[in-house]
């Protein structure tokens, strides 16, 4: 007897399943006949299923003073099962973090800021005497879950006169720590990011990949740097990081055209992107991906397994038995959709993700939009 069974599921490839979920795991997938469940919703092969949607790069501390969000607002509400807090904490602020938010329904986890005070300034990373690798290792060790990641931002506005110091103590506190994986944002120089990059490897992820500013990732003839090459060939992996000043069709375009693709698609959402655009939500940037050419398989695979693995979460991010029973449920609906970029840039859409419920842990939360539809009023 299942707690919960989700019948005639369909999958971005086109196949349709069941899947059968027991004290929060996935404990059966394919054509399961003669099974009993607690629950049973039927989507009829009507809707969509994926593991839960992962956002890899969002600001949900809701006691920051400047990016601040609650972080239901911009997980299950929008069918993301797992958001990844990008460094709003730091070790004097880490503890609050995770007691804040440990009853949401949303999965939250966080990349420390290497800074101690996290975002309470936006040079954070201006005071050397703000990154201590004692405290900064004391709270990793303290929030062994919480904490699955680290953070540096690494612009001129953030880190002052340091250049690329803070960005070797990342790297050393790194070494120090299981290895856990770091995600450093490049924006205004210095440093440039050619010196950036130079630093990073297997384990580190670059956000705000596909950014306009000078330190974009493309030469002036719209090649890839030679140090970003360099730095892929060994392993370092790119994310989106849309927010409100880091995405740029032009760079997109050129670089997807180069076969150049993010690994992770992210959104650096805060509640003021969030409400006013041009973030949204996660759903909404995905969509945009459509318009950049990726197919629906693609798109999701960024949102799940990839961002799953490039964070170091062994237990999420598939559809296998075992794994946590974290799943987005969603419709691929045919609507014209504006997407606008960081540049003053917009592109048209023709199909949008909607979200209908979230599953975490095996609890069903169903989104407004779900609200709607059959499946989950019968
Ligand atoms: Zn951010």
């Amino acid at each position: 007897m299942y707690d919960l069974l989700i019948q005639q599921a369909k999958l971005a490839c086109g196949d349709t399943t069941d899947i059968a979920i027991t004290n929060g795991k996935i404990t059966a997938i394919g054509n399961l006949t003669d099974v009993t469940a607690t629950h049973t919703i039927n989507l009829a092969a009507n809707h969509f299923i994926s593991a839960g949607w992962i956002d890899g790069h969002t600001h949900c501390y809701p006691n920051s003073p400047i990016y601040n969000d609650e972080p239901d607002a911009i997980g299950v509400t929008g069918g993301v099962t797992t958001v990844i807090d990008a460094g709003s904490t730091g070790a004097d602020d880490i503890d609050d973090f995770a007691a804040v938010t440990a009853s949401c329904q949303t999965n939250v986890r966080a990349l420390l800021n290497i800074s101690r005070i996290g975002l309470l300034r936006q040079n954070e990373l201006a005071d050397k005497n703000d990154i201590d690798a004692t405290l900064n290792k004391a709270a990793i060790e303290r929030h062994p879950d919480f904490v699955v990641g680290i953070k540096a931002r690494m612009s001129g506005s953030v880190v002052g006169e340091n250049g690329l110091a803070p960005l070797a103590d990342a790297k050393a506190l790194q070494c120090q720590c299981q290895h856990l994986p770091l995600m450093v944002h490049v924006g205004n120089a210095p440093p440039t990011l050619d010196d950036i990059v130079e630093l990073l490897g297997e384990g580190d992820i670059l956000t705000h990949c596909f950014n306009g500013k000078p330190n974009r990732i493309l030469t002036p003839e719209g090649e890839l740097r030679g140090a970003v090459k360099a730095a892929i060939e060994r392993g370092m992996l790119l994310d989106i990081g849309h927010g409100s000043a880091s995405f740029s069709f032009e760079v997109a375009e050129q670089a997807i055209s180069r076969g150049i693709l993010p690994d992770t698609i992210s959104s650096d959402i805060y509640c003021k992107n969030r409400i006013n655009g041009p973030v949204y939500g996660l759903a909404h940037l995905m969509s945009m991906f459509f318009t950049l050419g990726l197919s629906h398989e693609e798109i999701i695979e960024r949102v799940t397994q990839r961002v799953a693995s490039a964070l170091k979460l062994p237990t999420k991010g598939s559809l296998a038995i075992g794994q946590d029973a974290d799943l987005t449920i969603y419709d691929l609906e045919s609507a014209t959709v504006t997407f606008n970029d960081t540049e003053g840039d917009s592109r048209q859409g023709e199909q949008r993700f909607a979200p209908l419920a979230a599953i975490v842990g095996g609890k069903l939360i169903v989104t407004e939009k779900g609200q709607h539809t059959h499946a989950f009023n019968s």
